[in-house]
């Protein structure tokens, strides 16, 4: 199969230098692979979106040179699929209802192991529902990161696949669009690592194709913690793409091209030397 990659920012704030790192590593590695990359924009968590956050993202992107071969996707118009497949999870007996309060968790170290819920079920309250998962190690090899194994029973537990308000998580939306979107590869940010096992849970139960997975190293701010959107992390400024880009390329190992003078022709003095197998596996870059 022709490789499709793709970029799936959450539209929780503008970009960030780690998301234009992300939205910069996935073109490239999709471009020297003569592949096709996408956009789909994860809006399925309104009590998070920042309103015209879409927007702004999906403006910056051609100015940082970043052109999606196809139509951008929206989550938000693709619930009656995420709805057809909590439909078969239920079916298959692969989720179960959950009205655990923070506290019955705590009791049970944060943890949901056994496939049930530990609360008394409540007819007035909707139920959050969980996917049950394995006693066994998920295993896979990340195209940067290597062999990465977890066992889902210990680290996440049972974990929730459509909240109490009816929202389906991120794990849910990003397994079922993927494999709508045909996604051969999946590069992001190594923040979503430990969602890996997760999914390929998920895709195995589903009965969906697991793509490869490549996880990037993450941009750290000054005091070397993540930076993430909804925090006040430094933005970065479509109107004067060239210097962002060009910290972009350093952090995933590249040399930018002094003599280029706008980000279409940075990305492409990029792409010639390009090698996915010298990104770095880690980062010393920070954002200052
Ligand atoms: N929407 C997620 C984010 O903005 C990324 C999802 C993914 O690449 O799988 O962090």
């Amino acid at each position: 199969m022709n490789y499709r990659g793709r970029f799936a920012p959450s539209p929780t704030g503008l970009l960030h230098a780690g998301s234009l790192a992300a939205a910069v590593g996935s073109w490239l590695c999709a471009r020297h692979a003569s592949g096709q990359w996408l956009v789909r924009v994860e809006d399925i968590d309104p009590p998070r979106e920042v309103a015209g956050s879409a927007e702004a993202i999906l403006a910056a992107l051609p100015a940082f040179g970043l052109e999606a071969d196809s139509t951008v996707i929206y989550q938000s118009s693709r619930i009656a699929a995420y709805d057809a497949a909590f439909e078969q999870l239920q079916r298959a007996g692969q989720v179960f209802p959950c009205w655990c309060s923070r506290s019955d968790l705590a009791t049970a170290n944060g943890l949901h192991r056994d496939g049930h819920c530990i609360a008394p079920a409540d007819p007035d309250r909707p139920p959050a529902w969980r996917m049950r998962v394995p006693d066994e190690e998920i295993r896979f090899i990340d195209g940067l990161q290597g062999p990465q194994g977890q066992l889902l029973r210990d680290v996440v537990g049972d974990f929730v696949i459509r909240r109490v308000e009816g929202f389906y998580s991120y794990q849910l939306a990003c397994v079922v669009d993927d494999a709508w979107q045909g996604i051969t590869e999946v590069v992001r940010g190594s923040d979503l690592l430990d969602s890996t096992p997760r999914q390929i849970w998920l895709q195995r139960c589903l009965r969906l194709p697991t793509p490869r997975y490549l996880h990037l190293p993450l941009v750290l701010d000054s005091q070397g913690r993540k930076l993430s959107k909804s925090e006040r992390s430094r933005k970065i400024d479509p109107a004067h793409p060239m210097p962002s880009l060009r910290h972009a390329l350093s952090f995933l190992g590249i040399t930018p091209d002094e003599n280029a003078r706008h980000p279409a022709a940075l990305l492409d003095a990029a792409l010639a030397h390009f090698d996915p197998h010298h990104l770095p596996q880690c980062s010393d870059h920070r954002v200052p």
